[in-house]
């Protein structure tokens, strides 16, 4: 009865996985207090000794800024420790703090409230953002305001722990994320953020576990609650029976056994048993995940979403600053080859005032939008020439539905070389033009728009979408999206053959590429390029290694008969296990 009584039962908890690992612990609720503010006026002769208070407190926060971002250069290198370097511009900056000091001058306010006020304003609209990474983002401003009201109350930071445990947190900070690492953290687990957040990226460079966009994670979790996290599916169970902790300790088994065979592959070509070679780059969407990329041995960037770069924004970013961020890339990536693809905004990517549609996946998106827009169009193309001096940039445009947009783009790009050879600045004059395969009505006449460019790109995740009608965020018609049903396969068969009859090359950059059950049958449905999550890279690369061209193929002549999407799974479930049976597959 006692035990009955006690007895904690077993939650699950679905969140979103970002970064990849098992692990079982007890948990550490890492509260973060959030300072208390009170609006004080005080007299005139308190303002020196107010302005000093705030200035030696914006001293500490410096102090111990730089102390991280030394730490984080250290241990995680240059490009990931940018983030600190971000935040201590935040503290230099001189508009903001002229502001705030003048505000304590001339309104007579204590320096809490006005550091509060002033940098809150920031980070409401921040939060406020529809777009997820400037959300993000907030969080930098978030923890340099309670670093500088921290020190202004003289407060000290906590961040040692007993033993190792799982941190469990409403949200973490960069700051709070890498600190705590200095402990033995076990993983981390948090209510908000999403994959691009920097508790997710660094934890990724940490190489610690981490399921972010847990909803309430920390207000079900006690301090020492025994815990499961798996960073592989973005699940975390509280209160675990002996049961599931050995079924979950089977599976950290069977990856950690599993990546050790993956270590070895980075240098290795994406190339079958008998000597078929295919490409296997990686999508990117920001520039902090270049070093991930690389340790994952991708022969490239198949798809940069340049489109990250305005979403939330009021103001497409200047052709200089556009130049700064393809440059970057390029540069980074060099001598491998980036294909930087052209804004695809509209759909569900949205600037911060985006106009009314009642259906804007079928609306003004990607190459519409540009087109309408020549002068913008042009500023990017230039930006993107100007960054192909080393001749390893692509440029690729989404959303085509006919050939004639094709032709107005390659013209704009024209307009752009003229204009740049007119002020002698430099570019790629063989710079390649591919297209991206994402409507249907492309994919029909893909052999026609092959003869205007270099390449072609699948684009799965909407031409699922729109082949099948259902829109790819719903998660009412959630089970009508099908991968893999017969129309897809047969549709890809028909893009990769009249592609290649017309003498490019084709790749695919939606999920699908990503997705192991499908590498063999891409494979074998003749896919010269896959560009995929950089975190499955390596799992793909094993696949096309250990098998041959000829099987893949007539695996794919065998599905291509087939004639439902269950059959179809079944039959490629059944082949994974029996010749990858120790890769995890759903
Ligand atoms: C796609 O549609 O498959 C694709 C890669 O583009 P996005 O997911 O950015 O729409
Ligand atoms: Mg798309």
């Amino acid at each position: 009865m006692e035990e009955a009584l006690t007895k904690k039962v077993e939650i699950v908890v679905k969140g979103i996985p970002a970064s990849p690992g098992i692990a079982i612990g007890p948990a550490f609720l890492f509260q973060k207090h959030a300072p208390t503010i009170f609006e004080k006026s005080i007299g005139e002769e308190e303002t020196k000794r107010e302005v000093e208070r705030l200035e030696q407190a914006v001293a500490r926060s410096q102090k111990e800024l730089g102390k991280i971002l030394e730490f984080a250069q250290q241990k995680l290198g240059d490009d990931t420790a940018k983030i600190f370097e971000a935040q201590l511009m935040i503290l230099e900056d001189t508009v903001l703090f002229d502001s705030i000091y003048g505000r304590v001058r001339k309104e007579l306010k204590n320096a809490e409230f006005v550091v509060e006020d002033e940098i809150g304003k920031y980070h409401r609209m921040m939060v406020a953002s529809k777009d997820e990474y400037t959300r993000e983002r907030a969080n930098d401003v978030e923890d340099v305001r309670n670093r500088i009201l921290r020190n202004l109350q003289e407060q000290k930071l906590i961040s040692r722990l007993e033993g190792s445990s799982v941190i469990v947190s409403q949200n973490l900070t960069a700051a709070d994320t890498l600190i705590l690492s200095r402990n033995d953290v076990l993983a981390y687990a948090t209510d908000i953020g999403g994959v691009t957040s920097h508790t997710a990226l660094l934890a990724r460079a940490l190489k610690i576990p981490a399921v972010v966009g847990l909803r309430n994670i920390s207000a079900i979790v006690h301090d020492a609650d025994n815990i499961i996290l798996d960073g592989y599916g973005g699940t975390v169970i509280l209160n675990p029976s002996n049961e599931t902790i050995k079924k979950y300790e089977a599976k950290r088994a069977l990856y950690l056994e599993f990546e050790k065979k993956l270590a070895g592959l980075r240098e290795l070509p994406a190339e079958t048993l008998d000597g078929h070679r295919v490409e296997l780059s990686a999508n990117l969407e920001f520039e902090q995940e270049l070093e991930f990329v690389h340790l994952q041995g991708a022969d490239g960037i198949g798809l940069y979403r340049s489109e990250m770069l305005l979403i939330g924004k009021e103001v497409f970013p200047s052709e200089e600053e556009q130049f700064q961020q393809y440059k970057l890339i390029a540069d980074t990536v060099y001598p491998k080859p980036v294909i930087i693809r052209t804004f695809d905004i509209g759909g569900d990517k949205f600037m911060a005032h985006p106009v009314k549609e009642s259906n804007p996946f079928l609306g003004w998106r990607g190459i519409r939008v540009m087109l309408d827009r020549p002068e913008l169009f042009l500023e990017q193309l230039r930006a993107i020439l100007r960054a192909s001096t080393r001749k390893n940039v692509s440029i690729m445009f989404p959303m085509v539905s006919n050939i004639k947009e094709v032709r107005n783009a390659k013209k704009l790009i024209e307009d752009a070389k003229r204009q740049l050879e007119a002020e002698h600045k430099p570019f790629d004059d063989k710079l390649k033009i591919g297209v991206m395969i994402e409507v249907p009505a492309a994919a029909v006449i893909a052999e026609d728009l092959a003869k205007e460019v270099s390449f072609l790109s699948i684009g799965t995740n909407d031409l699922i979408q729109y082949l099948i009608a259902v829109d790819r965020g719903n998660d009412v018609v959630a089970d009508l999206y099908q991968e893999f049903h017969p129309a897809v396969i047969r549709f890809l068969r028909r893009i990769i053959e009249r592609g290649q009859k017309s003498d490019v090359w084709v790749g695919m950059c939606g999920e699908m590429a990503g997705d192991p059950m499908a590498t063999m049958l891409l494979l074998g449905l003749g896919l010269n390029e896959f560009s995929v999550v950089p975190n499955v890279l390596p799992e793909i690369k094993k696949i096309i290694r250990a098998v041959k061209y000829k099987e893949a193929k007539k695996l794919a002549k065998d599905v291509l008969a087939l004639e439902t999407e269950d059959e179809v799974k079944d039959y490629l479930r059944a082949v994974m296990k029996k010749k990858f049976p120790d890769i995890p597959i759903e």
